[in-house]
């Protein structure tokens, strides 16, 4: 669904040319849930904006469920990002005067979805993430879990074929933080693809495979083993 090659990009300032990103090669498929890990700097949240269409590489090619991204004009890619990709922020980004209910339609005002399926379908996205009974509280009369809840409510509300989380639990303290998590956990039940940027090995732990990037460059990519699966042999072996 989701393939890279060659991607690549290059930031110019005045004096340094910099490659955030170089000559990237990964190939992810739907449902499965990854997390990006890597040091400050490395180029993953640059990697994440790409996929999500926030900026352009410099080169490579972006494929997103057969349609090559990076060949688009910009009214095109906005649509794609709007359509297709669903991004929770760090920070949530949710607009501080609007009701949860309110901050979750944005994506359909924008798609130019009517009022009543705007309200219908943000109402179940609010209950998908378990904050059904908060759909008239603003931001400031919510916890942190429970904003970045939100913004995971939001990012499903035009039903998207990939979620990109960047730091997605950055701000919240341990148990916000699990709480958050457990809400990807039940969307990657559900079959939704997920790829999520933390620095934290407890939070990357929630995913299936993990992809580290070091200097703009992806130095292993690798399937983390079930669990349970992992317990269950050992228990073979032993007796
Ligand atoms: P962190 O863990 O601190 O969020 P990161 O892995 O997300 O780091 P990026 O934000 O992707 O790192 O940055 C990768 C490199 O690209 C860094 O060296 C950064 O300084 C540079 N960079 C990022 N955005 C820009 C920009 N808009 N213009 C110039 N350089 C940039
Ligand atoms: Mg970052």
């Amino acid at each position: 669904m989701l393939h890279i090659e060659g991607l690549t990009k290059q930031y110019k300032t005045d004096e340094v040319e910099l490659f955030a990103l170089k000559n990237i090669n990964v190939h992810v498929s739907k449902g499965e849930f990854v997390a990006i890990v890597g040091p400050s700097g490395s180029g993953k949240s640059t990697f994440l904006n790409m996929l999500g269409c926030l900026d352009r590489p410099t080169s490579g090619s972006y494929v997103l469920d057969g349609i090559e991204v990076t060949r688009l004009k910009d009214k095109e890619l906005a649509g794609v990002r709007n359509q297709k990709i669903g991004f929770v922020f760090q920070s949530f980004n949710l607009l501080p005067r609007a009701t949860s209910l309110r901050n979750v339609e944005i994506p359909m005002l924008y798609a130019g979805v009517g009022m009543a399926v705007r309200k219908k379908r943000a109402t179940a996205a609010l209950q998908r993430v378990g904050l059904g009974q908060r759909m008239g509280h603003k931001p400031s009369q919510l916890s942190g879990g429970q904003r970045q809840r939100v913004a995971i409510a939001r990012a499903l509300v035009n039903q998207p074929s990939i979620v990109l989380a960047d730091e997605p639990t950055g701000n919240l303290d341990s148990r916000s933080s699990m709480e958050v998590m457990s809400i990807f956990q039940e969307l990657h039940a559900q079959g939704v693809t997920i790829l999520l940027v933390t620095h934290e090995a407890d939070i990357a732990q929630h995913a299936e495979r993990v992809i580290t990037f070091k200097d703009g460059c992806i130095i292993k990519d690798e399937q983390v083993i079930d669990r349970l699966f992992a317990t269950a042999s050992e228990e073979v072996i032993l007796t």
